[in-house]
């Protein structure tokens, strides 16, 4: 029997639309100003949760709610369980809208909305994906559910609750990424080098201060330096730095103290390359003075281990699989003050399957080992995920694809972490499209109506194949 599913997906779009939209209403940043027992990552994710079960009810399937915190809509029956993982909380919305974030509006052939790609349009598209199954009567002999989560975008929280009371899937996908597929996530782990505020040197490091966050590249770099020679000297010689190196930067000049900013280029810091590091050069810069002690051990571990490589080779970690590509390693946070003594430099790095995060501990603990520096490794690290080309799931999903859209499926590894990582039989499986233009966390956020039909057209085709 062919099914022509995109006669069934055209048949819904209007209602689909409807439903979308209804959840996009629906204010789901989370809160824990106003988290309860009740509503653990606040009220506007479990309203966002109880509206889509309440819409699987409707519809006539099995639903469940797992303490507010996620939930599933299920299907059909069999030994074996699918997984689709979505996702309806969603990040903040930042300045500079066009329109209210949660005032769904469809312009240009565009859904605009905080959630409209990320993750609301997609989860959507999966779930009427299965009710075009369940509607069309076809015999399946597996069972499905549609896991909905509420704090993908923080801490997971959802599904760590969900896979400890509910049974974990056979295998599955979740629409949170891209197509063709993603079948291979690296690990991640985050270590900080902690140091004293101590200075011996003839100058002193009085403050040292970079970067936001750990998973991005610092755009700009700050540093108070007193300088007890010549100063007019140091001045020179940091403009004379600044024609060799591809930063811009500046120098005031106050009595014996020196402020620096030196400005390079933000960038994920999945992707370390694509940025210029501001805090490493000018911690180089600072490495040809005498500093001593602390002070000294923070500026020239920078230099010496992290400047201008991404690659982790002067530590030691540098790693490159053949499936899963290399390591990264991502300098994202400075901070010295020479009055504390839990400054650190904090490093973020995604590593390919053959290494392990204890291997890159041990290495660096041995790299800094003459130093003042403190290794501290960060719980919650993730191991790398991969499922092979060769697995009936991956081979299926992509055949799906490419059938649907006339594309070459092929598939792909990220630095980042989606649900797929959830299952050892897991992936992630669109909904943007090669030609998409995302804006997922950005400001005027969209899911174009024809990704999300293509999407729903592709699940669905897709699910039945999994349990037929
Ligand atoms: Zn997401
Ligand atoms: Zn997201």
């Amino acid at each position: 029997m062919t099914i022509d599913w995109r006669k069934e997906v055209e048949a819904r779009r209007e209602d689909l639309m409807k439903d979308l939209f209804d959840i996009l209403s629906i204010p789901s940043v989370r809160d824990d100003s106003l988290a309860t027992e009740d509503a653990p990552v606040g009220p506007g994710p479990k309203d966002a949760l109880l509206r889509f079960l309440e819409i699987g009810d409707r519809d006539g399937f099995t639903t469940k709610n797992v303490d507010n915190i996620a939930g599933h809509i299920e299907f059909g029956s069999g030994d074996e369980t699918l997984g689709v993982f979505g996702h309806v909380d969603v990040v903040p919305v930042g300045p500079g809208w066009d329109t209210d974030p949660f005032t769904p509006v469809e312009k240009d052939g565009r859904i605009y909305a905080r959630g409209a790609s990320d993750d609301k349009g997609p989860t959507m598209a999966a779930y009427y994906a299965l009710k075009i199954i369940k509607e069309l009567g076809l015999p399946v002999s597996k069972r499905t559910r549609v896991i909905i989560g509420t704090d993908e975008e923080s801490e997971w929280k959802c599904m760590d609750h969900y896979l400890e009371v509910e049974e974990t899937p056979d295998f599955g996908f979740s629409p949170d990424a891209n197509f063709p597929i993603i079948n291979g996530e690296k690990g991640n782990t985050t270590i900080l080098l902690e140091v004293p505020g101590k200075n011996e040197g003839t100058l002193c490091l009085v403050s040292f201060k970079s970067g936001m966050r750990a998973n991005m590249v610092p755009e700009s770099a700050e540093a108070v330096v007193e300088v007890s020679g010549d100063v007019n000297e140091f001045e020179k010689e940091f403009e004379e730095y600044l024609t060799s190196v591809p930063v811009t930067g500046s120098i005031e000049v106050e009595g014996s103290n020196a402020t620096i900013h030196v400005y390079g280029k933000a960038a994920h810091g999945a992707m370390p390359e694509k940025g210029i590091n501001a805090a490493t050069y000018l911690a180089n810069f600072l490495s040809f003075y005498d500093f001593s002690g602390p002070a000294k051990d923070f500026v020239t571990i920078v230099a010496d281990f992290i400047h201008e490589d991404t690659l982790g080779e002067k530590f030691g970690v540098a790693h490159t699989d053949e499936t899963m590509g290399e390591l990264t390693m991502n300098a994202g946070v400075f901070s010295y003050d020479m009055n504390r003594d839990d400054n650190t430099i904090t490093l973020n790095f995604r590593y390919p399957k053959g290494l392990t995060e204890e291997d890159i501990y041990a290495r660096i603990t041995e790299k800094v080992s003459g130093t003042s520096a403190k290794v501290i490794q960060e719980a919650g690290g993730k191991g790398p995920h991969y499922v092979s080309p060769e697995d009936p799931l991956v081979k299926t999903l992509l055949d799906v694809y490419e059938e649907q859209t006339g594309f070459e499926g092929h598939e792909q590894v990220i630095g980042g972490g989606t649900f797929g990582r959830l299952l050892e039989r897991g992936v992630a499986y669109g909904a943007m499209f090669p030609d998409s233009i995302d804006t997922m966390h950005q400001k005027n956020e969209f899911i174009s109506v024809d990704d999300l039909i293509n999407a729903t057209v592709i699940y669905a085709d897709a699910i039945y194949r999994l349990i037929k």
